[in-house]
């Protein structure tokens, strides 16, 4: 599949994974909506972006509330005439056991990790099925297929978004000829480490990097490409993805 010229969503575009995944698909000639909350942080993308030669739009979008995931997906297919590919990639993960009732933190990653991905895959999936054509990415996790302490909610959340994304495949794929994929990567070099309020967890999760060679961003934006430019009959529906050393 030829991607130059098509057009992204990517939630959580203002740093890590989605950044790294916005512009390596800007590279390839996709347009690119990137969508956050913070929208500083989306401009600078957009101007990196920009100024390699690439198309982007910025648009601020908390993937939590319906209305403001549904006025986003609206702009972007104002201002680019359609949509071809979905990147569900927001989200969270503070860390603590259950025992410490961080029930903010629990709400807040249900609300992001799975509402999240529902609201905006609703808001994009009638698009996809008018024209029979479409890509949903899905950006599940290592804990979407194993278990680990201190990431009870976390794990629950990922191992829906694995789960939801299988479901949608059978459910959407032959009938209307729409492709999703579920990425599952191990540690990858982002900021997602820096919401965890628990001291113990944030120094644990901190130390894994003298444990391994995180992967990066860009690792994650090519296997992603793969998928992506497989030919149209080919629906690369998971990929598991982690550095050499992590067990
Ligand atoms: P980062 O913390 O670097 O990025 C998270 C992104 O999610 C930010 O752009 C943030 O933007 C966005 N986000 C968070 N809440 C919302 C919201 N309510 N609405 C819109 N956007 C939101 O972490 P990663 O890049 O690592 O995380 C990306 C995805 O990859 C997550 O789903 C994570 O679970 C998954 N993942 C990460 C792994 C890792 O080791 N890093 C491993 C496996 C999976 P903003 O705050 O501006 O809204």
């Amino acid at each position: 599949m030829e991607l130059k010229g098509k057009v992204a969503l990517i939630t959580g575009a203002s740093s890590g994974i989605g950044k790294g995944v916005a512009i390596v698909l800007a590279a390839k000639g996709v347009k690119v909506c990137l969508a956050a909350r913070r929208t500083k942080l989306l401009q600078a993308v957009a101007d990196e972006i920009r100024q390699a030669g690439g198309e982007a739009l910025v648009i601020e979008m908390d993937v939590a509330d319906k209305t403001s995931v549904s006025k986003g997906v609206q702009q972007l297919i104002h201002h680019f005439g359609g949509i071809d590919i979905l990147v569900n990639n927001a989200g969270i993960m503070p860390t603590a056991d259950i025992d410490t009732f961080k029930v903010d933190e629990w709400e807040a990653m249900v609300d992001i990790n799975i509402k999240g991905v529902l609201n905006v895959t609703a808001a994009v999936l009638p698009a996809f099925i008018k024209q029979s054509s479409g890509h949903i990415i899905n950006l599940s996790s290592i804990a979407g297929r194993k278990l680990f302490k201190g990431l009870a909610v976390y794990c629950g959340t990922k191992h829906f978004v694995s789960a939801f994304s299988d479901i949608m495949r059978m459910e959407i794929g032959k009938k209307h000829n729409i492709r999703v994929t579920s990425i599952q990567p191990g540690a990858v070099e982002t900021n997602l480490y820096d919401q965890i309020t628990d001291e113990d967890y944030k120094k644990g999760m901190e130390g894994l990097r003298e444990q391994m060679t995180f992967l990066s961003p860009e690792d994650i934006a090519h296997s992603m490409t793969y998928a992506l430019e497989a030919p149209a009959h080919v629906d690369v529906s998971e990929l598991f993805i982690l550095p050499t050393n992590q067990e």
